[in-house]
């Protein structure tokens, strides 16, 4: 095993779940690199799917997309929003990859008639994916281990990050715990025996963690801290608070102000600098200062569980942070819009936002929002799927096509505005790129960056201020070129195409404040520190409906 600088630090999790371990990890990644170090991190998934792409979101939450077209865990969205730094198809490695690797290489002989077994072919796969994580000498590598210790699916990662200690030397390898440390109200008492319990649970197996990171509604006191070093074998200064902020972005500084990495650097012998941490002040100082700012619906199926619109809902604050103010985000259940409760429903939003998704549920609805938002001049963004159901509207209402539909909802409509290509020049691996129409999965789908050219004049470029741009794709449907005079001669402008000039990538309504969709998903792009220009420029028209109404 190979590597020769990069030091790295694995991050468990123990008690429960849903703790903020990914949080965690992005803001220790950023608190190294605040200190001059070159960071990458990766998150493992003991999960059996092969990427979290065919996972519906009501489960599993977001399916982040990165630009070389991978389908990943949405934690790779916290890294890049924390960390500033493209993530890709190595930072995120699951059980399914890890056992599909492991198989195609016994089917090809590579075992040479060997037994194939967990340990030591799986962990060594782990181990060797863990690796390929570190592409440009990176100083440190952050692995955040999914679940939480004691799952089943776990053991391997857990197995294969143990043995890493001894291959790379202890100098080169971190464990953090993160754990939770619950109030109890009736005994008005911190309680740190689950704690005891899970790092027990992580010895069990040969890990001794040398940091522990402790979830809880309030400051640990140093008592408190002392207790749980001595039961669990760490250094009391390694014992950490984490408490719960107000704000997702406090959280560097928090850890800073307890000095975690500063005792990271300390135990891995980093070569780092002071921390420059000026952006992350500046940043939280103006998130406590925004005014309250538009409402805006966000009009989809998934509602119920928020982690299904993760980046969409930062890059909403984002856009916010751009213009002084806290959008106020209202949920509207596409499903249940109707013709008739639309004006209740919608009526006093400043913006609609209809988000992406798959399938026919709650499609009609969505139809019904984008008509609202363009009769009644509401600042509207279309992402993907809305986009689509902005065209479809469009067609049927404007262009007088009553039965206009994606022909993945109607298959026999006469007028498929939105459709299936079965081939389109890719840009990335220069070549036309055939659909598998027959497969449900992989093939068919556009996945990843493409690029964009943009009309001057328009509304997308106004917000981008440049020519050409690259965003990312997740869909299989397109909008149908067929229709494009149609459209164009009632006044929908075609304002971004891909350089080929074949496939529209978004489009807009003249005479309208804001009315912008786009093919792509920009909320994967956006950041705190830099936000995405069409979120900035649609939270800006709903601020000015706000100021107007
Ligand atoms: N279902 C649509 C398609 O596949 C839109 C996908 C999306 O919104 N991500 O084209």
């Amino acid at each position: 095993m190979t590597n020769n600088k990069t030091k790295f630090i694995f991050i468990t999790g123990g008690v429960l779940s849903s703790l903020g371990k990914g949080l965690a990890a992005a803001s220790i990644g950023a608190l190294l690199k605040t200190r001059g170090l070159k960071v990458t991190i990766q998150k493992l998934d003991p999960y059996i799917n092969v990427d979290p792409g065919t996972m519906n979101p009501f489960q599993h939450g977001e399916v982040y997309v990165t630009d070389d077209g991978a389908e990943t865990d949405l934690d790779l969205g916290h890294y890049e929003r924390y960390l500033g730094i493209p993530m890709g198809k190595h930072n995120n490695c699951t059980s399914g990859s890890v056992y599909y690797e492991v198989i195609k290489k016994e089917r090809r002989g590579d075992y040479l008639g060997g037994t194939v077994q967990v340990i030591p072919h799986i962990t060594d796969q782990i181990k060797q994916s863990i690796l390929n994580v570190v592409k440009n000498g990176e100083d440190v590598a952050i692995i955040e281990i999914g679940g939480t210790v004691g799952d089943i699916e776990g053991q391997p990662f857990l197995e294969a990050i143990r043995q890493m200690r001894y291959d790379l030397g202890k100098e080169n390898v971190l464990y953090i715990h993160l754990t939770l440390v619950p109030y109890i109200k009736t005994a008005g008492e911190l309680k740190t025996k689950p704690t005891q319990h899970s790092v027990k649970e992580l010895r069990s197996i040969g890990i001794q963690p040398d940091i522990i990171l402790c979830r809880s509604e309030m400051e640990l006191n140093e008592g408190i801290k002392r207790k749980i070093a001595l039961f669990c074998n760490v250094d009391p200064d390694a014992v950490f608070s984490a408490v719960d902020v107000e704000n997702i972005y406090e959280v560097p500084l928090t850890f800073y102000n307890e000095g975690i990495d500063q005792k990271i650097a300390i135990m891995l012998k980093l070569p780092a600098k002071n921390p420059d941490l000026t952006p992350w002040i500046n940043l939280v100082k103006k998130l406590k200062s925004l005014n309250p700012g538009p409402k805006i619906a966000i009009v989809g199926k998934y509602v119920d569980l928020k982690e299904s619109y993760k980046s969409l809902h930062e890059a909403l604050v984002h856009g916010g942070i751009a213009n002084n103010v806290k959008p106020e985000l209202v949920y509207v259940n596409s499903e249940e819009l109707t013709q008739e409760n639309v004006h209740e429903k919608l009526g006093h939003v400043h913006g609609i936002l209809v988000p992406g998704g798959f399938g026919s549920r709650g499609v009609e609805g969505k139809i019904i929002a984008c008509k609202y938002a363009r009769e009644n001049k509401i600042p509207f963004f279309g992402i993907c799927l809305g986009m689509q159901c902005a065209v479809i509207e469009f067609a049927r209402n404007v262009l007088n096509l009553p039965k206009a539909n994606s022909s993945e909802f109607d298959p026999n409509t006469p007028d498929a505005v939105i459709y299936l290509m079965t081939e389109w020049y890719d840009f990335r691996k220069k070549c036309v790129q055939k659909r598998d129409v027959s497969s449900e999965k992989g093939g068919t789908m556009r996945l990843g960056a493409y690029p964009c050219k943009l009309k001057k004049g328009t509304k997308s470029f106004e917000a981008y201020k440049r020519e050409l741009i690259s965003e990312r794709h997740r869909h299989r449907y397109e909008f149908n070129k067929k229709y494009a005079e149609d459209f164009q001669k009632k006044g929908m402008v075609l304002s971004g195409l891909s350089p080929d000039e074949e496939l529209v990538e978004i489009i807009e309504i003249k005479d309208h404040p804001w009315f912008v969709g786009c093919q792509f998903h920009p909320e994967f792009k956006s950041k705190p520190m830099d936000p995405h220009p069409l979120f900035v420029n649609f939270i800006k028209a709903a601020k000015e409906k706000l100021r107007c109404s």
